[in-house]
């Protein structure tokens, strides 16, 4: 069975139009795309999409009330969703250091969750 099948590639400001053509669910041609990189996020983005995740967690006694974190690798897109939802949940303990792993897996994607920035702990004085 030949499909076509349409993608604008991510892999830097261009965005080329990439066209795919694919007989029997294999790639038999790849066009549109300005450099190797486009091709090989065709490939992907066909076999096994996947995308970081980036966002904040909860922090209960850091400087600031949020620490900005993001996945190690680029994790399966149907599993996006249920990573963001973990994130959700989770509360952390300052000090935190940037690249400390907060999660070594996160929602059994065998991926790591890391800090983006270091997040010190709140010294300010308490009133009674
Ligand atoms: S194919 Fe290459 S030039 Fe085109 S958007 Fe992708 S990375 Fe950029």
């Amino acid at each position: 069975m030949l499909e076509k099948k349409s993608l604008t590639c991510i892999g830097c400001p261009m965005s080329c139009s990439l066209e795919l053509v694919i007989v029997d669910g294999e790639i038999r041609e790849i066009t549109g795309n300005d450099c190797k990189r486009g091709e090989v996020y065709a490939r992907q983005e066909y076999t096994n999409p996947c995308r970081m995740v980036s966002t904040t967690i909860a922090c209960i006694s850091g400087l600031w009330p949020r620490l900005p974190v993001k996945t190690a690798e680029a994790v399966p897109k149907d599993k996006v969703m249920a990573v963001a939802l973990a994130l959700h949940a989770l509360e952390i303990e300052a000090p935190v250091q940037m690249g400390q792993v907060i999660l070594d897996d996160v929602a059994g994607t065998g991926i790591a969750v890391v800090a983006t920035r270091s997040l010190p702990e709140d010294q300010t004085p308490r009133e009674n």
